[in-house]
Order: structure tokens, then C-alpha cells, then sequence
């Protein structure tokens, strides 16, 4: 393609983006389209002669345009759409789009400081500015106890001991990415720690998570192989949870002094900051005293456990002083993670994962095979790689440099701000109708409620929503509770208006629903 030609096609493709989310509202947000459809309207084969050949690049290039907006687009559900509140919301902006552009248009790759210095060390940097922006001691900055930190970070958060450059912040692909990483830096320090302190046999690895935690704790263990299927728990402790479906400390203690007493050694804690179902928080403090109390904490006499925070939709939030308290306890954690493509107008990918102790991540995946050999990683640059389970990666630090700068830490703060505000709106006006219950405490933007009818009437009215198209929901089973509605409110473009119109649409449809049972 000739950049001529791609000029023309570029100022289209931009244009195409730019039409699409201006008129977004007017298309169904959940997609109709039957399994096999797509698949069956395109052709069998790829073509076989460049588009120059067979006709012309521009006529080419506008049959892919009309195939995008015939084929492609009925068969998307609509995530940009202003009434999207199912599921968690996976934010862009045309700020994390221009980034994204620009890092395919430069098509670097970041795998050593020395493939791109600028790739790796805009990455750093950007890190250390969002973990201070939620309020993460200096240890899990790059430049750690050499940082002085900014009048506005949160006064709770300030460390005691400080540990030089052992910290920092790498941009993983997704919050799985993060939580399998962590578990890899968890394993290879408790493995050393045990050796150092008992030679002899190998340990038996004990994990702990909550019956709430996301799916991805699971699977980080099958991959390392400490689970052979979803339901193996031979090395897997699934922790009951308290009334408000966070992980219960009590119950956290007991496992792991029945696990010491059986000859396992603890290995790897995730507490989730905004559980996927109801956004319950697990108390880090509470959670890191239980590790103190049983010996497990990173000490010349501990197992060296590692904890690790799962704040993948919540981080977020903490751009905000005022909802930093969640976070409270972080400096006994090792690492955390979340992701500014769920609620900080990032496209996907882009998870942000920060640990204070980045020798045991690096200690538990670095390789260097004799062509990766270099001055700069001889001289102690940061290789990414190392830090990951891909070699090769993208400029992903280029979008959220430009939402940074775009936005402010105070842009980003009034937006997760009007969020909150509409969601704490959505919630009232749930509870001023006595047909439906709020069923878990709503800490931030995802409301949980339920039709006081039975679980099969609370499913009937979400599928007829749904079906309308002018909305999408999405629905979780809580412990005790049962079928459960989700309304979370984080698009981009959610305005007032979105979430009252949401709430008419849900008693419209409730009280066609209570017609028919009658
Ligand atoms: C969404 C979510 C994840 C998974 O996120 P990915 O980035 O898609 O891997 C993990 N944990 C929690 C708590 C989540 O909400």
C-alpha cells in the first residue's frame, strides 16, 4: 500500500471511528446475530490476487468498508454504547485510540530496554505516575525510596521501610496476565526461601483465594501446574466469605494453620479489591495480619508467602483520595494489579501491574539465550520481558501516556466522580421501589439488586431487556442470595439521562412481566 493510498484510507478509517461512536445509541447495544452467521456470510476463501490486480485499491478498500458496516457491525455488541452496564465496562477514548495508532503505525517492539530504550522507559514512567495517582507507597515505584512524593498522594500511604529500586510497574496484556505472573514471582521466592531454610524435600504449595475471587486465580494455577481441572484443590483453598461476600479472615487463618500443621507451605494469597460479581472488597489488612500472625509474611523466618491484590475494575476508582481506603494495608502487600481498560478510558489491552519486589518476578522469569545478549541488559536496564510471559510486546505505554496527559489526574477524578454519582442516583432509585431489593452492599459503581420475585421471574425480566436491545445487563449468582441483576455504570459515554432511561425500561419491563403472571 502506497502511504498515498493509505492516507486516504487512514482519514476514512478515522472518520468511520468518529461516526460510529457519534450515532452508537441508535444501535441495538447486545447483538442478535445467531451462532454461524458471520462466519457463514463471509467467503470460503481468502482472496487470491492483491486488490490492485483484481481491480483498484480504492474500490477495494471501499467494499472492505461496506463489508465492515453490513457484515461486521451487526454482528458487535456494543461495549463504547452509552447503555452498556453489564458485565464490567471496557472503556476507550479517542485519546487511548490515538496511542494505539500510533504505536501499530510505529510498530516497535519492547521486549529489551535496548529494542526501543523509549518503549521501556515511557512504560516506567508512566507506571510511576499512575501508581502514585491511586496512592501506592513509594516502594512499588520504580524509583522507589528515591521518590519525593506529591502533596496530593493519600496520607495513609506512606512507608516505613523503604526499599531501593526493587519496585516498579510493567504494563501486562490483562489482569489473568498479572495474577499468573505473581503467582510465578510467589513461587520462585517461597521455593528459595525453603530452600535456604530446609534443604530437604520440596514443598507442597498451598494457594488461597475466596469462593468470590475471579476465575483467573483458578486458572493461573492449572497453567502452573498446581491444578490439573477447575476442580482439582489438592494446592487450591477457596475461602468462605463474610455477609458482605468478602473473603473472611477467620476462615483464612484456620485454613492456613491446618495447611502448615499438614506440611504445606503457603504460597500465594490473592485478595480482590471489587470482587467481578459484586465489587466486595477483601480487607489487605486484615488479610496481611492473618499472614503475620501464622508466620507466612516475607521474613528471615517466614515462608516468604506472597500477597497479591486483584483490583482489576476497582484501581480505578482510586485515582480518587476518597476511595484510596480500600486500598488500606497495600504496604504489606507484593504486588496489585488493575486495569485501566476496564474503568479508565484505556482500550483494551492494558493492565498495570506493580510489585515491590521485582527481583523474585525477574528471579522467576528471566532467560537470556545468547541472541538476547546485550550492553543493556549487562548494564542493568529494565528488559520487560522479563517481567512477562511473551517475549515480544507492544508500545502499550503510549495510550496511557496520552490519557494521562490528555485528561489530568483531575479529569480522570471528575470521571469516576459522575460514575460514582450515578450509580449512588441508580441505587435510590431501586431502593424507592418496593418490588426490588438492593441484595450487596454497592462500595462503587456496580449496583446488585433483584426482583422480590423468584429466580426464574429475575431472569425472565433481564432476558426481556436484553432483547429489547436498548440496554444490556448481565446477572450473577451471590451465595444466599441466588440470580442476582448487575448494573454497572462505567462506560465512557454514560450520562444521567442513560441511567434514568435504564430504570424506566426495567419497571416497564417488570410490570409487563407481573401482567403475565397474573
Ligand atoms: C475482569 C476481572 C479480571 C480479569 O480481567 P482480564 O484483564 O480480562 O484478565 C480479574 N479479576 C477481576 C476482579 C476482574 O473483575
Amino acid at each position: 500500500m502506497s502511504s498515498s493510498d493509505f492516507r486516504t484510507q487512514a482519514h476514512r478509517a478515522i472518520d468511520f471511528i468518529a461516526d460510529y461512536l457519534d450515532t452508537i445509541e441508535s444501535r441495538p447495544v447486545l447483538s442478535s446475530i445467531k451462532p454461524g452467521d458471520i462466519y457463514n456470510a463471509l467467503p470460503a476463501h481468502a482472496p487470491d490476487q492483491p486488490a490492485a490486480l483484481r481491480s483498484s485499491v480504492p474500490a477495494e478498500w471501499s467494499s472492505i468498508f461496506q463489508d465492515l458496516e453490513q457484515t461486521i457491525l451487526p454482528g458487535l455488541t456494543h461495549w463504547q454504547s452509552p447503555n452498556f452496564f453489564a458485565f464490567f465496562p471496557s472503556d476507550t477514548s479517542y485519546p487511548s485510540i490515538l496511542g494505539e495508532l500510533l504505536s501499530a503505525g510505529l510498530g516497535v517492539q519492547g521486549m529489551l530496554w535496548l529494542t526501543s530504550p523509549a518503549c521501556t522507559e515511557l512504560e516506567t514512567k508512566v507506571l510511576d505516575w499512575l501508581g502514585e495517582l491511586i496512592g501506592l507507597p513509594t516502594e512499588f515505584l520504580s524509583d522507589g525510596a528515591q521518590r519525593t512524593p506529591r502533596a496530593s498522594v493519600g496520607p495513609q500511604m506512606h512507608s516505613s521501610t523503604p526499599h531501593a529500586r526493587n519496585g516498579g510497574g510493567v504494563i501486562e496484556g490483562t489482569a489473568s496476565d498479572a495474577t499468573l505472573v505473581a503467582l510465578c514471582a510467589a513461587r520462585h521466592r517461597v521455593r528459595t526461601q525453603h530452600d535456604r531454610t530446609q534443604a530437604s524435600s520440596s514443598p507442597r504449595f498451598a494457594i488461597y483465594t475466596s469462593t468470590q475471587a475471579h476465575s483467573s486465580v483458578i486458572k493461573a494455577a492449572m497453567i502452573a501446574g498446581l491444578a490439573n481441572s477447575p476442580e482439582d484443590r489438592t494446592h487450591i483453598r477457596l475461602i468462605d466469605t463474610d455477609t458482605n461476600f468478602a473473603l473472611d479472615p477467620a476462615a483464612l487463618e484456620r485454613a492456613i494453620r491446618e495447611d502448615i500443621a499438614n506440611g504445606f507451605t503457603p504460597m500465594y494469597v490473592v485478595a480482590t479489591v471489587g470482587t467481578t460479581s459484586s465489587t466486595a472488597i477483601d480487607s489487605i489488612e486484615q488479610i496481611a495480619a492473618v499472614l503475620d500472625r501464622t508466620g507466612c509474611t516475607h521474613s528471615e523466618s517466614g515462608f516468604g508467602t506472597w500477597l497479591h491484590i486483584d483490583a482489576a475494575h476497582a484501581g480505578a476508582a482510586c485515582v480518587c483520595p476518597e476511595y484510596r481506603s480500600m486500598l488500606t494495608g497495600i504496604a504489606h502487600a507484593d504486588s496489585i494489579a488493575f486495569n485501566p481498560h476496564k474503568w479508565l478510558l484505556t482500550n483494551f489491552d492494558c493492565n498495570c501491574f506493580f510489585t515491590r519486589d521485582r527481583r523474585s518476578l525477574t528471579g522467576a522469569l528471566s532467560i537470556t539465550p545468547e541472541y538476547l545478549r546485550n550492553s543493556g541488559t549487562d548494564s542493568g536496564a529494565i528488559d520487560y520481558r522479563d517481567w512477562q510471559i511473551p517475549l515480544g510486546r507492544r508500545f502499550r505505554a503510549l495510550k496511557l501516556w496520552f490519557v494521562l496527559r490528555h485528561y489530568g489526574a483531575e479529569g480522570l477524578r471528575s470521571y469516576i466522580r459522575e460514575h460514582m454519582r450515578l450509580s449512588e442516583l441508580f441505587e435510590s432509585l431501586v431502593r424507592a421501589d418496593d418490588r426490588f431489593e438492593i441484595v450487596a452492599p454497592r462500595t462503587m459503581n456496580l449496583i446488585c439488586f433483584r426482583y422480590r420475585g423468584d429466580d426464574t421471574a429475575n431472569k425472565r425480566l433481564l432476558d426481556t431487556l436484553n432483547a429489547s436491545g436498548k440496554l444490556y445487563l448481565t446477572h450473577t449468582v451471590l451465595p444466599g442470595v441466588g440470580y442476582t441483576i448487575r448494573f454497572c455504570i462505567g462506560a465512557t459515554a454514560t450520562q444521567e439521562r442513560h441511567v434514568r432511561d435504564a430504570w424506566m425500561l426495567i419497571q416497564d419491563a417488570t410490570r409487563a412481566i407481573e401482567i403475565k403472571t397474573v
